[in-house]
């Protein structure tokens, strides 16, 4: 019996099998690669993986998928099915109990509507990851590769390029799943960095100071960062980076504001 898509968990199958085998390709799976998918759904593309990966974690919140998701995985020793939430998942503890000494590769069609918080929540661990690759909603990849200087630059582009490399490997037409999406999505991947693209004192107040500025974009920089930043470190960051005092928050690299969090941080120390 078919199972009716439930919207609330963001199902949209992916059918099209061009797109199942450019995925798969992306991922560029090697026999020791250990893989976590977010949202197996009915297994079409976990199946395809395993004949690549060395061990595949198949997440699958949804109870009802449960019987079709190992029903078509039959045979293959190398899956383990888990019914769980993502964003619920300890990471760590899985790698521990599993014995899992490799990086970890992440791959997941996942529900638009949890895309920012299903990234948080892995960055959480990205020290046991290698990369994730995700399918997004266009506009929000967009977001996450937007550079200085563009209107798609925000806090988030800062968060996922602090921690890594970002790249927007292609588009996907709405048509390529059932029932179809409203919007087209793009497949994105992530590269963990070794370590932080900026040498930062204190991520909180790093990032503290990131999301102050982009709070208030339109206004400018000193406007918007007064709780955060006193105005003797603010004017000295303009002197040490020439900056115009009246640059608006989307103007700064990820280079500045860890300047400006590390001048902050190094003054209320002194
Ligand atoms: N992988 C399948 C495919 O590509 O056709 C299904 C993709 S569908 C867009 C998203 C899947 O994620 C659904 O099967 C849904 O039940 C599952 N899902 C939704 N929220 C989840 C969560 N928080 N944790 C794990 N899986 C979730």
């Amino acid at each position: 019996m078919r199972i009716p898509a439930k919207k609330s968990l963001g199902q949209n199958f992916l059918i099209d099998q061009n797109i199942r085998g450019k995925i798969v390709d992306a991922l560029d799976l090697k026999p020791t690669d250990i893989l976590l998918e977010i949202g197996s759904g009915r297994g079409e593309l976990t199946e395809l993986i395993s004949q690549r990966a060395g061990e595949v974690y198949a997440l699958e919140i949804d109870r009802r998928l449960l019987k079709t998701l190992t029903d078509s995985l039959v045979g293959r020793k190398n899956i383990r099915v888990i019914n769980q939430d993502i964003l619920k998942l300890d990471l760590e503890r899985l790698i521990n109990q599993n014995k899992i000494k490799a990086k970890i590769k992440v791959f997941g069609n996942i529900p638009y509507y949890i895309s920012s918080p299903i990234i948080e929540h892995l960055l959480n661990f990205h020290g046991y990851l290698s990369e994730i690759f995700i399918t997004v909603q266009k506009e929000f990849a967009a977001r996450v590769v937007a550079q200085p200087g563009s209107k798609e630059y925000s806090s988030f582009s800062c968060f996922v390029q602090y921690y890594t490399v970002p790249k927007i490997i292609f588009h996907i037409s709405k048509n390529c799943f059932r029932p179809s999406p409203k919007v087209d999505s793009s497949f994105l991947g992530l590269k963990i960095r070794e370590v932080p693209a900026v040498s930062v004192r204190d991520e909180g107040l790093f990032f503290k100071i990131i999301r102050s500025a982009f709070n208030q974009r339109r206004k400018i920089l000193s406007n918007s960062l007064q709780e955060v930043v006193t105005p003797g470190i603010l004017s000295v960051f303009f002197t040490k980076t020439g900056l115009n005092p009246n640059i608006r928050p989307e103007c700064l690299t990820l280079e500045n504001f860890a300047l400006l969090a590390n001048l902050q941080f190094l003054s209320k120390k002194a």
